[in-house]
């Protein structure tokens, strides 16, 4: 049987909490993280700056708003 309960959980990283599928830690390849750290971390692997991933999850940020906050 599969559960669809809602788990609330705490991101290690930055102690945020979060629902929805977790991302997985590249530091451990086990610890799950939440969305916004797995992409600052995939984003640094890829030598994006602090500066630029911040924009980046901004742009994230805003385009999710978009599909869940559209009422005009
Ligand atoms: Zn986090």
């Amino acid at each position: 049987m599969e559960t669809t309960e809602i788990k609330i959980r705490t991101c290690p990283i930055c102690g945020q909490e979060y629902t929805g599928r977790p991302a997985i830690s590249r530091m451990d390849c086990e610890t799950p993280i939440c969305p916004d750290c797995g992409t600052r971390q995939a984003l640094t692997s890829i030598g994006i700056d602090a500066e630029e991933q911040e924009k980046i999850l901004d742009a994230i940020h805003r385009s999710m708003d978009r599909c869940t906050q559209d009422k005009v």
